[in-house]
């Protein structure tokens, strides 16, 4: 029997990588022969976790995966976010958490998302379910994911269900949270060692929508100037990205994290779009949204509807 591969979306984040790991952690103590592959590079941000609990850093997934390869998908189920032959491979599983767009299997599937703010949430349930409890270092980078997604607790995907479980994952882990956890996302804060195509790729995302290519990339920050001073290289990077890969808009949240506003680059020809959805109006291409961090619950839906009308 293969070895099953576990693996987040692309462009990974700390919940991609980190749940990847706790997921195979807990199959392959239920008897399953699994790994966790990733499909990018590490951030910053899941390198500091990953450091912080001396766990090394998945291998990146030898792609194209061979025909009817056994794989587990976690943090995400759209195929314009998976390898490039998801079509071909055998998906016997899913554990997520985002809205379900374009999936469809073969086969039957065991298919489990809930509505909480991280997939390291679910997994937490499904160790439970199991009378099963992550060790330390599995259970410190399943808190580094949920601590990753809700931007400790501030974003409002945040749910009881992820405090509860970062609560019992701390103890597991023996750290504090609130200390650890400004210390994990301040890691993966920094845009200055960054250059603009970085900026605009390390957590980009492609939806469909409608008929529309529509790339939204998120960064995290504890100050909006150095990314605001740098903000014509950046928007150049993006004019690029959405000429070679045939985008309609491509948006970029610049979160800060201390504030909870995200400084917004909208670029395309669907921009128009974008100001609908927000009622704003771009200038320069920029706008602020007060009170905006989760990419998933306050930027996608009101994009799809805009582009649904
Ligand atoms: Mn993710
Ligand atoms: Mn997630």
């Amino acid at each position: 029997m293969d070895t099953i591969l576990i693996f987040g979306h692309k462009n990974p984040d700390t919940d991609a990588i980190c749940s990847a790991i706790a997921y195979s952690d807990l199959k392959n103590s239920l008897g399953y022969k699994t790994e966790a592959v990733r499909l990018g590079s590490i951030s910053k941000e899941t390198q500091f976790a990953l450091d912080t609990f001396s766990v090394p850093a998945p291998d990146l997934a030898a792609e194209p995966l061979r025909k009817n390869h056994a794989v587990i998908l976690v943090d995400h189920n759209e195929p314009s976010q998976s390898i490039d032959n998801l079509e071909e491979v055998n998906i016997v599983e899913v554990v997520d958490h985002h809205r379900i767009s374009n999936f469809s299997s073969d086969q039957p599937v065991y298919f489990r998302t809930e509505p909480v703010g991280c997939t390291a949430t679910i997994l937490y349930k499904i160790y439970k379910e199991h009378e099963l409890e992550p060790d330390a270092a599995i259970a410190g980078l399943m808190l580094s994911a949920i601590i990753s997604d809700t931007l400790l607790f501030k974003s409002p995907t945040t749910t009881e269900a992820d405090r509860k479980a970062a609560l019992a994952l701390s103890k597991l882990a023996d750290v504090e949270m609130e200390t650890f956890g400004m210390e994990l996302l301040k890691a993966g804060a920094g845009t200055e060692n960054l250059d603009p195509t970085d900026i605009i790729s390390i957590d980009a995302k492609l939806f469909k929508m409608g008929s529309a290519n529509v790339e939204i990339a998120q960064i995290n920050v504890v100050d909006t100037s150095n990314v605001q001073s740098r903000s014509e290289e950046i928007k150049n990077a993006i004019s690029e990205k959405i000429e070679n890969y045939d985008l309609d808009l491509f948006v970029l949240l610049i979160t800060d994290i201390l504030t909870s506003e995200s400084l917004v680059l909208a670029l395309g020809a669907e921009q128009h779009k974008f100001e609908q959805a927000f009622s704003t109006t771009l200038k320069d291409n920029t706008t602020f949204l007060s009170g905006i961090v989760s990419r998933k619950k306050q930027v996608v839906p009101p994009l799809t509807n805009a582009f649904a009308d």
